[in-house]
Formats: structure tokens, sequence, C-alpha cells
């Protein structure tokens, strides 16, 4: 597979959190239970760009029902490593969300702005259900408003990459999941 391999950025992360295989056999893990929570239901994917990327491609095709798939966009973290607090639509949804079943995908939870922001916005839009499944959550999450029926990975409060993440652009195809080492960003 030609994606980035842990080993190759080794010496940018501090510490390496998840190997590829155990990505995949989690997320395999929560498609088997999407499949089974949504069997005979109209289900929309909404996933969150640009980091849920990688997830949304692999739970679909880890999935056996079908369903649609669609994207939002956020203006994003920039290129540091703390929220900056502010959030505007990018890029919205192009479909009617009355009576759908609707899943959002996201990346990573950390103070869960993103997601309240967005569950407020489309549950006003008349869906049938709308629940949330993310990869990995920080500790921030856990004490959110907003409830996630399925999550990947509860981690540390930590800034990580890999499997979609990023950092300044870089590091979304790493296989893995990796934190960050601060001698990254203090070269930038
Ligand atoms: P929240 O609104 O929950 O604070 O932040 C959610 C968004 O911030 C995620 O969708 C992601 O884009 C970004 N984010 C939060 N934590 C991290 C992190 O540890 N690494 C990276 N690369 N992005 C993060």
């Amino acid at each position: 597979m030609g994606a980035v391999e842990i080993e190759d950025v080794r010496d940018d992360l501090t510490t390496i959190l998840y190997q590829p295989t155990q990505i995949e056999r989690r997320v395999r893990e929560l498609a088997a239970e999407i499949d089974r929570d949504y069997d005979g239901q109209d289900l929309l994917i909404v996933g969150v760009l640009n980091g849920a990327v990688m997830a949304v491609a692999d739970l679909t095709r880890a999935m056996t029902i079908d369903c649609e798939m669609q994207w939002v966009a956020f203006s994003s973290y920039g290129d540091g490593t703390t929220s900056s607090g502010v959030l505007r639509i990018l890029k919205d949804l192009n479909v009617d969300l009355t009576g759908r079943h609707v899943l959002i995908v996201e990346d990573i939870i950390d103070t869960g702005l993103t997601l309240s922001y967005l569950v407020q916005n489309l549950r006003h839009r008349g869906p049938a259900s709308l629940e949330v499944l993310t990869v990995f959550r920080k500790p921030a999450a856990r004490q959110g408003q907003v409830a996630v029926k399925y999550v990947g990975f509860d981690i540390e409060d930590e800034f990580v990459v890999g499997y979609g993440l990023d950092y300044a652009g870089r590091y979304r195809n790493l296989n893995g999941l990796g934190v960050l080492s601060p001698a990254v960003y203090r070269r930038s």
C-alpha cells in the first residue's frame, strides 16, 4: 500500500499511538455496528472535511449496507495546534435532510465546538435521526454537550497526526496515529 509509513516520519513523532492494523480493526468493528443499527434505513453519512476523508472512505467500504455520502467543511485550526475558536462553514451540504437518517463522521473531537455547531445546524433541517461517529476523542469532549454514538478511540490531550489528521497540511496519509513532536512546530 502506498501511504506514509510510521517509520518514515518516526523522528517527527514523540509517540506512536496506533498502528494501521489497530485502526483498521476498530474501523471494521464500527462498520459492523453501523450495518446492524441502520439495516433497512436510508442512511446519509456526512463527513467533516478534510480530516474525516480517510475514515469515511474506510468505514463505508467496510460497511455492507448502502449509504449516501455528503461533505461539510469548516474553517480549520490553520497551521497551529490549538483552536482559534472561530468557525465558519466553507462548504455546506447540498441535499435536503428532511426525514433522512444522518450520521456525522468526524476525525477527532477536541473541545467539541465544531461538532456542537454542526449538530445544532443540521438538527434544524428536520432529519429523522442525527448521530455522530468520531474516530478519535480527546478528554475535553467527554464532558461535551453533544452525545457521540460511536467512538473509535479515546486518547489523551495531545496533538496527534495521521489517519486524516494533519499538521500544516502534512501527515494526513500517514497510516497510523502518532503524537507530533513539539520540535516540528518549533521548526516552522
Ligand atoms: P474541536 O472543535 O472539537 O475543538 O476540534 C475539532 C477539529 O480540530 C478536528 O476536526 C480537527 O480538524 C482539529 N483537531 C483537534 N485536535 C486535533 C489534533 O490533535 N490533531 C489534529 N491534526 N487536528 C486536531
